[in-house]
Order: C-alpha cells, then structure tokens, then sequence
C-alpha cells in the first residue's frame, strides 16, 4: 500500500550557527520532530555572506547529525583533532553519543553552498555511547537508476539490492536523493511502521497517489509527512524534481530538547548543561 501524504510543511527561513542563513524544515513549530528525526536544514546560497560565518565551536549529546553536502566544501574539526572536509555528494553521519565539541567551517569564500544537516535521535540507552564518524567521500555513494529517467542515490538503507555506505545505525535508516526527470514514475518500499518522510529540494513532485487516490503537489523547499503503508510513491509531469526520501525506525521515548542537547529527562539537559559548563562534558 502506497503511503497517503499525510501533512505538507513548508521550510523557514533562519540562521543559525555564527549567521548561517538556513531553511529549517524539521524542528519549527510547525513540525517539532518527526520520531525520530529531530531536525532538518537546507543551506543553499551563492552569497558569502549568508554562510561564511560557519558553525564556530558547540557541543552535541544525545544524537546523531548527518551532513549531506551537494555543492561546496565545510571543514569539519573537532575537540580530539579528528578533521575532514565534506565536500559536494559526500555524507558525514556524525553519532555524537555522549559528547562532541566540533566546528563546521566553509572552504571556500565565494560560489553556491548548498546542502543538508538531519539529526537523527538515540534511544535512551545509546546515548551516551562514544563518538563515532562515518566519513563518506562522493564515490562511495552508489548510485542506481530506479525506473526510467529516476536516478537514486543510496546513501544508507538499500535501494533493489544495492546498500548504501552507512552502517551500524540502531534506528536502520533509509536515506535516498532522488532525481527524476521529467514525466517519470517512481515507487519504493519503506517498512511498514517507519516514520517516512519526503523533502523537495529542486522542482515538483506528485507524492503519494495510488489507485483512485490524488496525491499531492510538492514544490522545492516543502517536505511532506507520509502515512501509513509499505511504498512510497511520486510521479513528476512536466518539471524534473529532486527530493531526499528518508525513514526510520520511530523510538517513542520521550525528548528532552535544549539546544545541541537531546536527552529523555529535564535532569539529564540539566546534566549536560552542567557537564558542558563545568568541562566534564567528553570525561
Ligand atoms: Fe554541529
């Protein structure tokens, strides 16, 4: 059964960071989260000023970010000296466990950056887990043609057999970029019971129609929350589209949220609060 589109929210404009001007997609009061999605950014600018400010030194605990990068170049550095540049096409899926202090700095001084940032939460008893980083370069990230003029990316979950990169995530993650071309078809199965979502991010897109159901129209810079069902399904007429497919596994724990910090409890944000100001926060 294709999955019914359930809710359209349409990204707001904010910054965050030093002044990175963002759309934030996930976590506004329109849409808080998404279980367990917690947080979705696009970034896309060709004017300096709107990102070179970068993301200065701050914390993480209790989740997971996942920066998936289309054009340009950030720098990644963080408080054990572990740095990478995520360039365009690649991913970095960042499990911050109990702890991580990093900067996200832009290489470059002008050009379009332009790109992603999902946060994915931990069940309470991962998080306080130590760090770890999946650093995958451009060429890692297979790409499959899924039906005529539809191009998947697969940058973790499966798509018809091909796995993607990203590995060992306890809420089994899919995470496609998909880019169809105008006057195609596109179906793909999500397990039944998983939060699914899709974002546009280029042209429009028809999702979720199935047989004598309308599905609904989708522009770039809406994301729609899909329902119950084994498929997801699009169609595109006369505009090419490109959108991020993404579900997971829900955890249905409560979420404390405060800044950088996901934790279950109130006591356990007081806690990091408390561990980021005193310096015990990595001990
Ligand atoms: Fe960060």
């Amino acid at each position: 059964m294709v999955r019914p589109v359930v809710t359209v929210v349409t990204g707001q404009d904010t910054s965050d960071g030093a002044g990175v001007r963002l759309k934030r997609v996930i976590g506004t009061p329109a849409l808080d989260h998404l279980d367990p999605f917690l947080l979705l950014d696009e970034f896309k600018s060709d004017r300096a000023g709107d990102y070179i400010a970068g993301f200065p030194d701050h914390p993480h605990r209790g989740f997971e970010t996942v920066t998936y990068m289309l054009a340009g170049s950030m720098r990644h550095r963080d408080h054990k000296g572990n740095q990478g540049d995520l360039v365009a096409g690649s991913v970095q899926w960042m499990t911050a466990g109990r702890g991580i202090i990093h900067s996200e700095m832009p290489q470059q001084k002008d050009g379009l950056m332009w790109g992603f940032q999902l946060w994915v939460n931990l069940p309470a008893k991962g998080k306080m887990i130590p760090p770890r980083y999946q650093d995958i370069p451009p060429e890692r990230i297979p790409e499959t043609r899924a039906g005529e003029g539809v191009r998947v990316r697969v940058v973790a979950g499966q798509s018809d057999g091909t796995r993607g990169p990203v590995e060992g995530v306890v809420t089994q993650p899919l995470y496609l970029d998909v880019s169809m071309a105008p006057g195609a078809r596109f179906q793909h199965p999500v397990p039944a019971g998983y939060t699914a979502f899709a974002y546009v991010y280029e042209g429009e897109a028809e999702l979720g129609a199935s047989e004598g159901r309308a599905g609904s129209r989708l522009t770039a810079g809406t994301l729609a929350v899909l329902g119950d069902g084994d498929a997801v399904a699009a169609v595109t007429s006369t505009s090419p589209a490109r959108f991020l497919l993404l579900a997971a596994r829900p955890l249905r724990e409560p979420i404390a949220r405060y800044g950088p910090f996901v934790m279950n409890t109130r006591a356990e944000i007081m806690r990091a609060v408390e561990d980021f100001q005193n310096g015990t926060f990595l001990d």
